[in-house]
């Protein structure tokens, strides 16, 4: 798709809550060129899993994380003077290059230089010993919007910066919405998070994706509730007739989002099972009246395909009230991850 363009799979906040280090163990088998984490100890932590691609920390570094980063070879985006030159002083003392790369704050106003900062450091940090400024990047503030005529107002910034730092040979502004939407601000490499997962953006046009995580549990206790009773914390729901509701063991805890209580719903034998009563730490309750088999131990769906029809993180993203990158993200360690080839389960973690 991105023919000549290199891959930067961003697999920070444990990949999307998929899994840092299998997801990114697998990519590096082929498929990434490079990794991008936010804090240098996820690089670190990929290194630990035996990542072997360049790992770029996309966020704020502090000068007393240089001697961890050299050690990993990791790849910094560095703000000042002053990180550049803790860097350069453990890349002599190790005897290993770094790699830094400047970023310019285009007008998202989160992290980056202003463009004439970002110049005067690029050339400061040119002639430290032991550092190879190799990227220039930016990032975009409203990529997924209808309208989004502010890209051009950064790309005009970020053009400029391009033509004043000619020397520095990797350059990179797009998320997953930017490289599918505007295939000239892809540069040399795009840093693509959310649609590795075969999930889209809003308002971006893409290839049929199909998403990768599906999130799924067995059937606690299944109970009869009499009219009138209500279940959960704060009895939210009260059953208007004889009905039954099934224990789902996954909680606000586990990033299940709190305010899904009476709203969201999942997959179980075909049937849409709607969400009763409060969504607790670690478990909720589905209201199962008339579903056939519904019992102990039965598979609940609560991301992903069940027969003809699925969850999708957008479903509960707009049920939950936020976005879909929230809703995977969110998905907490606790959740055991199984990896699965061609419908087989290959590793658990
Ligand atoms: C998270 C992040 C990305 C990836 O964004 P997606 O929309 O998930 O593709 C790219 N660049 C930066 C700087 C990020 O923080």
């Amino acid at each position: 798709m991105f023919a000549g363009i290199e891959l930067i799979a961003v697999v920070k906040a444990n990949a999307y809550g998929a899994g840092a280090p299998a997801f990114a163990r697998e990519l590096d088998g082929g498929g990434a060129d490079r990794f991008a984490v936010v804090w240098v100890a996820e690089g670190t932590a990929l290194r630990a899993a035996g990542v072997t691609r360049p790992i770029l920390v996309l966020g704020h570094s502090f000068p007393e994380d240089a001697p961890e980063a050299v050690r990993a070879g990791l790849t910094l985006t560095c703000h000042s003077l002053e990180l550049g030159e803790a860097l350069s002083r453990e890349a002599v003392a190790q005897d290993r290059p770094v790699a830094v790369h400047v970023k310019v704050d285009t007008g998202l106003h989160r992290f980056g230089l202003p463009i004439d900062a970002a110049v005067e450091l690029a050339t400061a940090l040119r002639s430290l010993p032991g550092i190879e400024v190799e990227g220039l990047t930016t990032h975009m503030a409203n990529a997924d919007e209808e309208d989004d005529s502010f890209a051009e107002t950064q790309h005009a910034l970020f053009a400029e910066a391009v033509a004043r730092l000619p020397w520095i040979p990797y350059r990179h502004t797009a998320n997953s919405a930017t490289a599918l939407r505007r295939e000239p601000l892809r540069y040399d490499a795009v840093r693509v998070g959310l649609a590795l997962h075969g999930v889209l953006p809003p308002n971006t046009p893409g290839p049929e994706l199909r998403p990768v995580l599906a999130l799924r549990a067995r059937l606690g206790r299944v109970a009869d509730v009499a009219p009138g009773e209500g279940v959960s914390y704060g009895l939210t729901w009260r059953a208007a007739q004889p009905s039954r509701v099934g224990l789902v063991p996954v909680g606000y805890a586990d990033g299940w989002r709190r305010n899904l209580g009476n709203t969201g719903s999942v997959l179980l034998n075909g049937h849409r099972c709607p969400m009763v009563g409060r969504v607790c730490m670690d478990q909720f309750l589905v209201d199962v009246t008339g579903v056939a088999g519904a019992a102990e131990g039965s598979l609940v769906t609560l991301l992903g395909r069940d027969g003809a029809d699925r969850i999708t993180a957008d479903d509960v993203a707009s049920q939950a009230g936020t976005i879909s990158w929230d809703i995977l993200s969110s998905l907490q360690a606790r959740l055991p991850r199984l990896y699965a080839r061609g419908g087989l389960v290959e590793s658990i973690a």
